[in-house]
Order: C-alpha cells, then sequence, then structure tokens
C-alpha cells in the first residue's frame, strides 16, 4: 500500500470507538487526539462510534462523561451519536440488526460456524491447555458439525454463539503503517466468537462492520489491537471487502514501562479537568507523546497549540516505542499555559473550574452550620481546594492500629471507593460493610478516610464531602497517601 497523498481524491474517514465502561481515559484523548489531527489534516472526517456492545462492563454515565472530555478537549467529532451523521447509528447497541445480518451472510459463505459448546467444556478445555502450557485456543469441536447435527441442536433449543472459521493452515499478513509488513500464522489465531449466545456482537465483528459501513479509510488506534488485526482482515477478506489502512499507535506507559495504569498515574480524564489542568496544556502535552511533532516547531520549544499541530504533526514519526506519561513533565507544562494566561483570563479559568459557582455553593451548603464568623470559612474547606493532601501519623492512624495495618486497609478502602456508585446510598452501606469483614469500627474506618481526605480530624461530614470533591479527584487522593506511606517506609 502506498502512503496517502493528502490530496489525492480519496475521502479520509477517521474514527475513535470508545466503549463506555467508566470514566474516559488519557489513553482515548491521546488516540482521539492523533485521529482528529489525521482528519484536519486531510479535510476528512472524524467520526465518534460508541462500542457498547460488553453489556457486563457497560456504565451508563460513561457515554456522556466521553462526550464531555472530548468537548473539553476541543477534539469536536463530525459525526458521532450525538451529532448523527450519513452513516449512523453511532451507538452499537442500536445496530443489532446489522450484525446479525452480516453474521449471516458468513453463515451462508462457510466462513463462520454455530458453536454449541457449553461454558463447562471450554472450561475443561482451558484448564488442560493450560497444565500443558499451551495458549487458550478453541479445539475447533463444532468447526466441522454436519448440517443435520447443528439442525438437530437447535431444533433441541440448545444455546450457541457464532464463530470465525480462522483457515487450519497459512498466515494472514497486513501492512501496519508505522511497523511495516506484521504476520501472523493462523496456528495462532483463534476461532474468534463473533456473535455471543445473547445475540449480541463481539468487538471484532461489529468493529468490522461498522469500520466499513461507515467508510472508514484508516483506522488508528492503540497497539493494543495488533493482535486482533489478523482476525480483522480475514473478516474483510470473508465479506468480500477491501480492508482500511491500520496504525497502531504505542501504548502510554507508566514511568517504569508498564501500560499505563490508574496505581500509577491517574488515568481519567475526569480527574484531570477537576484537578485544574488546562486543556490547551493536556492536548500539547499529548501530542508530545511519541515524537509526531517535528523538534525544528518553535524553535525546538515544547510548546505548541492544536493549530500548529494541525499544520505540522505528522503520525508517520510517531515511533512504536512507549512514550512515558511522565506526570511531572505534565505538571510543568500545565504551570507554562497557567503563567501565559493573562490574568483576567487565569481569573476567569478559575472561576469557571475551581471557583466555579456550582461547587462554592455545594461547598457553602457543608459549612453553613459549623462556623461562626465568615472568616472560618477557610479553616474548615481547604482541602477542597488543595492539590495535595498528607495527614500526618498523629492525625491518621488510630490508636491500637499499626501503620502497616492501617495502609492494608486504606488500599481496602480505596478498592470498594473505585467500585461504588458515588452516592450517598451506595458509599455508606458499602464503605461500613468493608469495616465490619475487616473488623475497624466505624469510628476507625470514617476516621481514617477523614484524615486522608481533609488532613484533619474535624471537618464537614465525610461522604457528603467525597461526593462534592468527586470520585476521580477523592480516589487519587487516598492513591496519593498509600504511595506517600508505601515510599516513606522504603
Ligand atoms: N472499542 C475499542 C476500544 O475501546 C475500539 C478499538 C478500535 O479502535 O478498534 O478501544
Amino acid at each position: 500500500m502506498t502512503a496517502i497523498d493528502p490530496h489525492s481524491a480519496e475521502e479520509i474517514r477517521v474514527r475513535i470507538a470508545p466503549s463506555p465502561t467508566g470514566d474516559p481515559h488519557v489513553g482515548t484523548a491521546y488516540i482521539g487526539l492523533i485521529n482528529f489531527l489525521y482528519a484536519r489534516q486531510r479535510q476528512g472526517k472524524f467520526v465518534l462510534r460508541i462500542e457498547d456492545t460488553d453489556r457486563a462492563r457497560f456504565v451508563a454515565t460513561s457515554e456522556q462523561m466521553i462526550f464531555d472530555a472530548l468537548h473539553w478537549l476541543g477534539l469536536e467529532w463530525d459525526e458521532g451519536p450525538d451529532v448523527g451523521g450519513p452513516f449512523g447509528p453511532y451507538r452499537q447497541s442500536e445496530r443489532s440488526g446489522i450484525y446479525r445480518e452480516h453474521v449471516e451472510m458468513l453463515l451462508q459463505s462457510g466462513a463462520a460456524y454455530r458453536c454449541f459448546c457449553t461454558a463447562e467444556e471450554l472450561e475443561a478445555v482451558r484448564r488442560r491447555q493450560m497444565a500443558a502450557k499451551l495458549p487458550a485456543r478453541y479445539p475447533g469441536t463444532c468447526r466441522t458439525l454436519s448440517v443435520t447435527d447443528v439442525e438437530a441442536n437447535l431444533a433441541a433449543g440448545k444455546p450457541f454463539v457464532i464463530r470465525m472459521k480462522v483457515p487450519a493452515h497459512g498466515s494472514t499478513t497486513f501492512r501496519d503503517e508505522l511497523r511495516g509488513p506484521i504476520t501472523f500464522e493462523h496456528t495462532n489465531v483463534d476461532d474468534q466468537v463473533l456473535l455471543k449466545s445473547d445475540g449480541f456482537p463481539t468487538y471484532h465483528l461489529a468493529n468490522v462492520v461498522d469500520d466499513h459501513l461507515m467508510r472508514i479509510s484508516d483506522v488508528i488506534r492503540a497497539e493494543e489491537w495488533i493482535s486482533s488485526t489478523p482476525k480483522h482482515v480475514l473478516l474483510y477478506q470473508a465479506f468480500g471487502w477491501q480492508a482500511p489502512r491500520f496504525w497502531h499507535m504505542p501504548l502510554l506507559r507508566n514511568q517504569d514501562k508498564s501500560k499505563i495504569s490508574k496505581r500509577k498515574n491517574p488515568v481519567s480524564l475526569v480527574y484531570y479537568r477537576q484537578a485544574g489542568f488546562l486543556p490547551d496544556a493536556m492536548l500539547n502535552f499529548l501530542g508530545l507523546m511519541g515524537g509526531g511533532m517535528p523538534a525544528d516547531i518553535n524553535n525546538a520549544s515544547e510548546k505548541f497549540t492544536l493549530a500548529e499541530m494541525i499544520q505540522h504533526f505528522d503520525v508517520k514519526n510517531i515511533r512504536p516505542a512507549g512514550p512515558v506519561f511522565d506526570l511531572t513533565k505534565l505538571r510543568w507544562l500545565n504551570g507554562e499555559y497557567i503563567r501565559a494566561l493573562s490574568l483576567q483570563d487565569f481569573y476567569a479559568t478559575l472561576r469557571s473550574t475551581v471557583l466555579a459557582d456550582e461547587y462554592l455553593t455545594e461547598i457553602a451548603s457543608l459549612i453553613q452550620t459549623r462556623i461562626e464568623t465568615l472568616g472560618e470559612f477557610g479553616n474548615l474547606t481547604h482541602f477542597f481546594f488543595a492539590d495535595d493532601i498528607q495527614p500526618a501519623s498523629e492525625v491518621f492512624l488510630p490508636k491500637n492500629r499499626t501503620p502497616e495495618e492501617t495502609l492494608v486497609f486504606a488500599a481496602e478502602q480505596l478498592a470498594v471507593l473505585e467500585a461504588t456508585d458515588w452516592t450517598h446510598a451506595a458509599l455508606e452501606p458499602a464503605l461500613k460493610q468493608l469495616g465490619e469483614s475487616k473488623g475497624w469500627s466505624v469510628k476507625e474506618n470514617f476516621m481514617l478516610l477523614r484524615a486522608i481526605l481533609t488532613g484533619s480530624t474535624m471537618s464537614p461530614p465525610l461522604i457528603e464531602s467525597m461526593i462534592v470533591f468527586g470520585k476521580a479527584r477523592t480516589l487519587d487522593r487516598v492513591r496519593r497517601f498509600i504511595d506517600v506511606q508505601k515510599k516513606s517506609k522504603k
């Protein structure tokens, strides 16, 4: 495949396809930025598709959070579930009929087959493969079922999934635009499930069908999807479709080079927004990842705007080795952007973020009954306006508890907070239940969390304060507390 000529007649259409499974991720912003630039540089279209077929991991509030985060960054999309477009619907849960129709085509042509294996049978196979140190693979039991067997199973009402029939021999090669040709032997490609027994498609089927029907010219996504690409290429072939170009971007990494994770860095865009990072600084920082900007822009300065990125960014320059998401650098860069604001703009920015009316009103409601002079406002509320709070051990350590067990319990609190809806009705019983199961009194339990959140033993009501402060920032505070305490022990 030849390099793309930005002036060619081909219509460039790219997409991001986030799954609404939780907070919007910095990785989505990174891939979003690259797709956005690619489209804007070529007078193309940038599409937002919501891949919500995994009902087990679906989070109802997540889609809106994705929209909000992308708007915050200014990565506006041309087509999507909220703005519509000629190739909708853009939410996969609204496209079930399309997937069923397409999987039917594959059944007809023999490129896919019904699999009646039960979960127990598959589990037994998986165990045997694990014991023999073999990769987990579908053993092919139903690949050769006769038409009569299939009909008998259907008549008996046996549940089934539909799998793709990966050729037993040979290999599939595709071109990755950053890496060159990549080959996968078919013996290493599993007979992927395409349609689940609940009638929902898997990612692979829905992704390929949608990319084709939405006329996507370039699939630009994270490198974790490279091993899925041979399956996708085989699907394009089975349908008789031309595959798009594939670009796999490096994964953002923690300092230790592991894949970026919330244990080592905040990964939620909600966090960055609420903690007061500026969208321009965030975009600039993401644009630095991987080296897509030529080094000589602005006399080798690392600062550039979205408009400058549209002008100069070149996806082909991106190095496939994982760029490190260096929070220290992001903070430095953010500081530079803050200093570059006029005082008026700086103040306006504060008033629309950390000093927004809505936030201040919520905080005021928590302390009105607890102060005698207005001057005490700050005494009870400073923790709402601080980036980091590190309580002294006299403040957080319950009597009769060791620092070690306290730290273990704080980690358990963190896990509960992560998994709980951010409402009073959910948080209070969840925390209490944790305390009961671990033998921590309500007082010890709540005092520890209060100390971590507020730095003090006295504060406005704890759970209400957590709700106003927000989930993303509360979790970050607990994580930082645990980190600092762990490091202080080393
Ligand atoms: N739904 C996938 C995700 O959440 C999309 C991957 C792709 O771009 O193909 O990342």
